[in-house]
């Protein structure tokens, strides 16, 4: 028999939750509160280990309109002229397998959408339910509550409800959010072309799939941009000290308005030429960069949260989302065909897949987090580049289900957990 699945919001990371449970031949609902009639978001980098999950899922990277990337360069924020003072990059294809590019969150998202509900894809094709937030969820028994007071049951519930998540508090029984850091990141689209007619940035169009990283004089400060949506848009995010003053509610809204005059103010310090840039951003917003310590759990009984709802981290490695991916395929993998419905079952076989993801997973999050606790950043090469880029979460997956059933049903106990090498002396001031 199939499971009942529910997901709980339909952004990237419940989307790709769903092509993966309805792959194993599940029926899948997902519930999601906004009714999509704006495009959400800037860009997004894919980095290889997220390109794999993707692949597994049946993505065709060709209907995304991506664009790709093959040298990360790093500019001085006073530098007026000449190149960038840094230059690194690694061929993604030749060595993992897959791509490094960047995607637009809403070109991403529409794809996740078209493969969730493809007639003709694998498995049951699964429902959206767009105008339906879930307002109780009882982790024990599967069943959640939509904002209309209906009651839907599921074997298994997945709270994919993002940063700001509601699904959090009840898998955890205790409220535990991600407070402001002080930290907050203007972003921006400005369409390529406006950016190619303008000489003074040619230091941009004259080399344009790269991601660029214009560091300013403190840690705490960068401007990094890269193009998206084939080369049509620049997506710009601007890493600085968040000045305003407000609650806790007001200062963690992920889609605050802002203006062009403030991203100026803030980087006036910057070489003209950077400024140039900032002078052609139309519509600004700002994000709060978020911060937070490892989660005392992710699992529940039959429920379970994942991608930002659990591990929300600093956007300055780009694993964010590829994270989130990884989460779900080894999810997919936890629930074949034949897995029984019954509580003991469900329960363990999450119980470990946390215990699969979440030592990675953290490990991750707090180097991407140094920035948040003021100290310098790390940059994804050598050894670090190759433990998350290499990585493949369905495999690990099938193999700690694979060891589990050959030594009795999954447990905590009995599941392999997974290594990140991270070099000792990084570790050490972490
Ligand atoms: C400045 C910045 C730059 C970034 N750059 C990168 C990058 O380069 N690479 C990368 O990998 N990541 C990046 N990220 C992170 C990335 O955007 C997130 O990790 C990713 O979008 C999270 O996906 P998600 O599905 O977990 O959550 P979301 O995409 O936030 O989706 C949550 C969904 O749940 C819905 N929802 C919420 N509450 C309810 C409810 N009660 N009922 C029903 N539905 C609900 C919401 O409406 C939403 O649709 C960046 C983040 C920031 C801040």
């Amino acid at each position: 028999m199939p499971l009942q699945v529910i997901i709980v919001g339909a952004g990237l990371a419940g989307l790709a939750s769903g092509i993966a449970l309805r792959k194993q031949g599940h029926i899948v609902n997902i519930y999601e509160k906004s009714k999509f009639t704006t495009e959400i978001g800037a860009a997004i980098s894919l980095s290889p280990n997220a390109n794999r999950v993707l692949a597994g899922l049946g993505w065709d990277i060709k209907r995304v309109n991506v664009a790709s990337h093959h040298a990360t360069k790093s500019f001085l924020s006073d530098a007026q002229e000449g190149g960038p003072a840094m230059v690194n990059g690694t061929n993604c294809q030749d060595v993992y397998e897959h791509p490094m590019c960047m995607a637009h969150r809403a070109d991403i998202h529409k794809e996740l959408a078209r493969l969730a509900t493809d007639m003709d894809g694998i498995g049951p094709p699964c429902t959206i339910h767009l105008g339906s937030g879930v307002i109780h969820c009882d982790v024990a028994k599967g069943s959640v509550t939509l904002s209309d007071q209906s009651v839907v049951r599921g074997d298994l519930v997945i709270g994919a409800d993002g940063i700001n998540s509601f699904m959090r508090e009840h898998v955890l029984g205790q409220k535990i959010d991600p407070q402001p850091s002080g930290l907050g990141a203007y972003r921006v689209v400005i369409p390529f072309e406006e950016i190619a007619n303008n000489p003074e940035l040619s230091y941009i169009s004259d080399d344009p799939d790269t991601v660029v990283f214009v560091r300013g004089k403190e840690i705490t400060k960068y401007i990094v941009f890269y193009p998206c949506r084939g080369r049509e848009l620049l997506n710009i995010v601007a890493v600085h000290q968040d000045k305003r003053r407000g609650t806790v509610s007001d200062l963690s809204n992920i889609s605050a308005p802002s203006t062009m005059e403030a991203f100026l103010d803030s980087f006036s310090d910057y070489a003209p030429r950077y400024l140039e840039l900032v002078k052609l951003s139309k519509k600004v917003v700002l994000w709060p960069l978020l911060i937070w310590d490892e989660l005392p759990t992710w699992t529940n009984g039959r429920t379970c949260i994942l991608g930002d709802a659990a591990h929300a981290m600093f956007p300055i490695l780009g694993q964010g989302i590829s994270m989130g991916l990884e989460d779900v395929a080894a999810l997919g993998a936890l629930f074949p065909p034949d897995t029984p419905s019954d509580f003991e079952t469900i329960s363990s076989r999450l119980r470990l897949w946390e215990s699969i993801r979440k030592p990675r997973v953290t490990k991750i999050q707090s180097i991407s987090n140094r920035m948040g606790r003021g100290l310098p950043g790390i940059t994804v090469s050598g050894e670090l580049e190759t433990e998350i880029y290499g990585y493949d979460a369905e495999r690990e997956a099938r193999m700690a289900l694979e060891a589990s059933q050959s030594s009795g049903e999954p447990t905590v106990e009995n599941s392999p957990r997974t290594q990140l090498d991270v070099p000792p002396q990084l570790l050490a001031s972490l």
